[in-house]
């Protein structure tokens, strides 16, 4: 289980199959998060969510939820689903939502199958290049 749940941009980071990183707020990040600009960017403004940023949704954080990854089509709707009702409210759905139908085991964005073999609804990933 990862130890920071989610993101600043909207991310709901528990559901992320990254094994090398333990979330966005956690101090075990993968390379990728170190440099994220998403990430830099709102420690610096202290802003909790970009959503509660004067300058969102931002060029960058728009093309970002509008590229080729699925998971990335998440964020704007996570985090007008945090302005509206709050964390805790979105993570309890967010939860709801990444857990097994059958065992209620966690479930990540890709996976296809759950380890007690039910089939899952999962996005594909994109193709490379
Ligand atoms: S994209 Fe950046 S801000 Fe969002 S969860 Fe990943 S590292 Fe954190
Ligand atoms: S929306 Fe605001 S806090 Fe988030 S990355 Fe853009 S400028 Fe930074
Ligand atoms: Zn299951």
């Amino acid at each position: 289980m990862k130890k920071s749940k989610y993101g600043p941009c909207g991310l709901y980071c528990a559901s992320c199959g990254e094994p090398t990183c333990d979330g966005c707020r956690s101090t075990e990040v993968h390379d990728w998060a170190k440099q994220c600009k998403f990430r830099q960017c709102a420690q610096k403004r202290h802003i909790d969510f970009c959503c509660f940023c004067s300058d969102y949704p931002c060029t960058e954080l728009h093309e970002f939820m509008n590229d080729q990854w699925p998971h990335h089509w998440t964020m704007k709707s996570n985090l007008e689903y945090i302005k509206k009702n709050g964390k805790e409210k979105w993570l309890q759905f967010q939860k709801q939502e990444w857990s097994c139908k059958n065992c209620g085991a966690e479930i990540k964005w890709y996976q296809k199958m759950c380890s007690c073999g039910q089939q899952l609804n999962a996005w594909d990933l994109p193709a490379a290049g």
